[in-house]
């Protein structure tokens, strides 16, 4: 079976070392990879970019900006005109940081804000990180640098969302990305983060209900690839088609490691970088078989007599294998969720839409759209990665 997509957008582990050793952090981060790729590796691999038509790099970690060459790997990708992005835990943003992803002309910084300030703190397990984070951030602001917060929402923080809201308008962050606990790595060993089905749909009409508010106001609130799907939790645009990971998204380790996703476990490695070429990982007969050979007969329990279920195949494949072990299963979705727990989708929904009383559930399949997975990350226009 032949492929013909590109990787429109590289989601590019820099290292796996980290200043922090957050309590919910999926990749386990902190010493980085027994033998990540070298400058050289790194520098050369850029070049392998364009070829495949990619046109935008998402740096994430552990803390890419831990790597000390984090900015020429930037620069360089920055050089073959492809747009780039990265995520931090908000730490390392000193002033000659915050000039220096100006300099080498990062479109938008992530950074991720977990809670208040003792939520935030006891997460990701450092007395006073929040401060210095939001003070991070106020540089990034200050110095012109576009910045998305990424919160990954779990039973800890989910009730000071409405709180979280309003400061980060407060301080001039525009965007906000917002998704789900994933319960991989150290996240799996914290049952008390796990999102309940009910909290899951908190978090589903919070964002119903205060994105097109934020949107009126300016302010984006962006749901990540495995906040969904589909009800009217969930939004009509753009419509959700799945998992784009190896359609048109890639990801890649910090040791040269090829997966579709990042936050895809490791038992879903395509390749390597060291051995072959991207283009070759890529176009490989078989490869990333989950999505480009995906059928409905090889969806779990969860979604295999879903109505949606050729459009939407599954969810987001690497919630769906964390939580259940199978592909094409996911258990977090609006409509899923609806079908086992009518009275908690409703209670949502009044939550959602104090003045209505019945869901209208989309029933029809959406018409395709076009090459909606190179909407730019942390949303300024589409569904985002996970990260
Ligand atoms: S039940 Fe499964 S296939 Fe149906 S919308 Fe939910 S995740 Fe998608
Ligand atoms: S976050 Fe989930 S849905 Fe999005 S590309 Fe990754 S595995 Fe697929």
């Amino acid at each position: 079976m032949s492929f013909e997509g590109f990787p429109c957008v590289v989601g590019w582990e820099l290292t796996l070392a980290c200043n922090l050793r957050c309590r919910h952090c999926a990749s386990a981060a902190g010493l980085p990879r027994k033998n990540e790729l070298t400058t050289e590796e790194a520098l050369a691999l850029c070049d392998q970019f364009p070829p495949l038509a990619v046109q935008e790099v998402d740096f994430t970690g552990g803390e890419p900006l831990m790597r000390p060459d984090w900015w020429r790997i930037a620069a360089r990708v920055k050089e073959l005109g492809i747009t780039t992005r990265i995520v931090t835990n908000g730490l390392p943003l000193a002033p000659s940081t915050v000039a220096r992803i100006r300099e080498v002309g990062i479109s938008t910084v992530g950074v991720s804000l977990d809670g208040l300030e003792a939520t935030h703190d006891d997460i990701r397990v450092l007395p006073g990180l929040w401060r210095r984070v939001l003070a991070g951030i106020q540089r990034a602001v200050d110095g012109g640098v576009q910045v998305g917060v990424i919160t990954a929402v779990n039973a800890r923080n989910l009730r000071e969302l409405p709180a979280l809201l309003g400061l980060l308008e407060s301080i001039g962050v525009r965007h906000w990305q917002l998704q789900p606990n994933l319960p991989r790595g150290r996240s799996g060993e914290a049952p008390d983060l796990a999102l309940s089905d009910q909290e899951f749909l908190e978090l589903g009409a919070f964002f119903r209900t205060e994105q097109p508010k934020a949107k009126a106001r300016g302010f984006d609130i962006v749901p990540a690839d495995s906040l969904g799907y589909f009800t009217e939790l969930d939004l009509p645009e753009p419509p959700w088609r799945g998992c784009h990971a190896g359609l048109f998204a890639v990801g890649i380790l910090s040791d040269g490691k090829v997966k579709g996703c990042l936050t895809m476990p490791d038992e879903m490695i395509e390749g390597d970088l060291r051995q072959d070429d991207l283009w070759d990982i890529w176009f490989r007969d078989g490869a990333f078989a989950y999505t480009r050979q995906f059928s409905v007969d090889k969806m779990g329990a969860n979604c295999r007599d879903c109505a949606l279920a050729e459009q939407c195949r599954g969810g987001c494949t690497s919630m769906s294998y964390v939580c259940t072990d199978k592909l094409h299963n996911d258990p977090y979705c609006f409509l899923g969720i609806q079908k086992r727990n009518p009275q908690a989708f409703q209670t949502a929904i009044s939550m959602a839409f104090p003045e209505e009383r019945d869901s209208v559930m989309l029933s029809d399949p959406l018409p395709p759209s076009p090459c909606w997975t190179c909407a730019p990350w942390a949303g300024f226009a589409g569904r985002v990665h996970g990260s």
